[in-house]
């Protein structure tokens, strides 16, 4: 009596799961994780968690006692090695086979490894799991015992997060970033100099257009990264933050369309009827045949409940407007819509006072919107973007134009 296997306890994993069953699904559902952990929140682990004004229970997602009333169950400590498509079973770690009926891939992606030497020294780490923000967590108290600074690899948002919560403690922190500007690809040019700005004023040494050429270690571990120009930034802990690969090699094992990430429709589907994925490891085509990987809380949420549906039979395509947030400091930044083509830019607000919202244009059409410390703009975003309703980018940038009399 096969049921419905997922592959991965994460946040798409879980949510698939438990559509599955108010979807009306009855069969059995297994949950296989390979953390040790059962489901847990990843965003705090940058923030919150990281800054110590967390605790371990407020990391759970679902507590496994949860799932289990659900007759979800879930497996921990389980790697799936491979997918046998043509007897509809997966292989265990430990050489045991698992049929399915349907199966959901929602494996996730992991963190790209720094190809330099001394790359792979004790206290140059990655951040994704439970277990690599505790590694972190222990190298930074050492780090403030010592005296020894912080090097972060890579000004995205978890490289940027885990700066901002090393100086809250205190930490003498050096971010290093390839590009000439911070988060260059998701973020206007002002807000990427804001950020730039708000990371300095608190103290950050931000180096742009960093090059770095190798780490230095010694028996103890890292001791510092050599630059380009054989400057060496010395360092008792590098956090390296430079993207995420998408987790799609069982599906391209299995003969599954990959492109940089499982491939699947608006539903969740791959290209056999009986898989879906969803999360971190997807490349969601469009409408337009383009290809796009989101790596976000909303989107395995939503993908999760698209792929569950899609194997109930049911189409629930996900085709809201994607929305992703990151908190720096006390800034919390909340990113409504896509800004890639983006060709002109209007600032509602106060930058200096940090609130405000920068919209993006492609020509007359609002394409996204990034908001600091300014909730209410963020949710009238989504709205407008939802509705396919644009301001004019002098309206948008004009606080006494009231933007949700466009939505009436
Ligand atoms: P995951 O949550 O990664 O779950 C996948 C699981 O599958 C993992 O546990 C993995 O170990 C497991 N797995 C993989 N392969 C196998 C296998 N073969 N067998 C068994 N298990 C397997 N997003 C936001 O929207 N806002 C934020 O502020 C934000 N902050 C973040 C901060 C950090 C530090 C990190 C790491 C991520 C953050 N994200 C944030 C991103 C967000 O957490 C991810 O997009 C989301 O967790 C993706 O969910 P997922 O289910 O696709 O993958």
């Amino acid at each position: 009596h096969a049921g419905i296997v997922i592959v991965g306890a994460g946040q798409a994993g879980v949510m698939s799961a438990e559509v599955l069953r108010t979807g009306g699904y009855t069969g059995a559902i297994t949950l296989l994780g390979d953390e040790p952990h059962g489901p847990y929140h990843r965003p705090p682990l940058s923030k919150a968690w990281l800054a110590g004004e967390m605790d371990a229970a407020q990391l759970v997602m679902r507590a496994p006692e949860m799932l289990a009333r659900k007759h979800i169950a879930l497996r921990t400590g389980v790697s799936v090695k491979a997918i046998d498509r043509s007897a509809q079973t997966v292989m265990l770690v430990d050489g045991s086979a698992l049929p399915y009926t349907g199966l959901v891939l929602a494996t996730g992606s992991t963190p790209r490894a720094l190809p330099l030497p001394g790359g792979d020294a004790p206290g140059v780490l990655a951040l994704r799991t439970r277990d690599d923000a505790s590694a972190i967590a222990g190298r930074m108290a050492a780090c403030i015992e010592q005296r020894h600074p912080v090097v972060v690899i890579g000004g995205g948002f978890i490289g940027l997060e885990v700066a901002a919560t090393a100086r809250k403690k205190g930490l003498a922190v050096t971010v290093l970033e390839a590009a000439p500007r911070l988060l260059g690809r998701v973020l206007a040019p002002v807000l990427s100099d804001w950020y730039a700005e708000l990371h300095r004023g608190h103290g950050v040494q931000l180096q742009l257009r960093a090059q770095v050429a190798a780490i230095e270690a010694d028996a103890n571990g890292v001791t510092g990264v050599k630059l380009g120009d054989g400057s060496v930034v010395p360092a008792g802990l590098v956090v390296v933050g430079i993207g995420v690969s998408a987790n799609d090699r069982l599906a391209q094992a299995a003969g599954l369309e990959c492109d940089r990430g499982i491939v699947v429709d608006a539903c969740g589907r791959t290209s056999d009827p009986r898989i879906v994925a969803a999360g971190d490891c997807t490349a969601r085509r469009l409408a337009d045949g383009s290809l796009i990987r989101l790596e976000s809380v909303q989107n395995a949420t939503e993908q999760g409940k698209s792929a569950a549906a899609a194997l109930l039979g049911q189409e629930r395509p996900f085709t809201a407007t994607p929305w992703f947030w990151s908190d720096q400091y006390d800034k919390k930044l909340q990113m409504a819509g896509l800004s890639m083509g983006a060709d002109g830019w209007a600032v509602r607000g106060d930058m200096a006072a940090g609130t405000f919202t920068v919209y993006h244009f492609k020509g007359e059409k609002l394409i996204a919107a990034d908001s600091v410390n300014a909730s209410k703009d963020h949710l009238q975003a989504r709205k407008l973007l939802d509705a396919h309703v644009s301001p004019t980018r002098e309206q948008a940038g004009d606080l006494a134009f009231d933007l949700s009399g466009l939505l009436k």
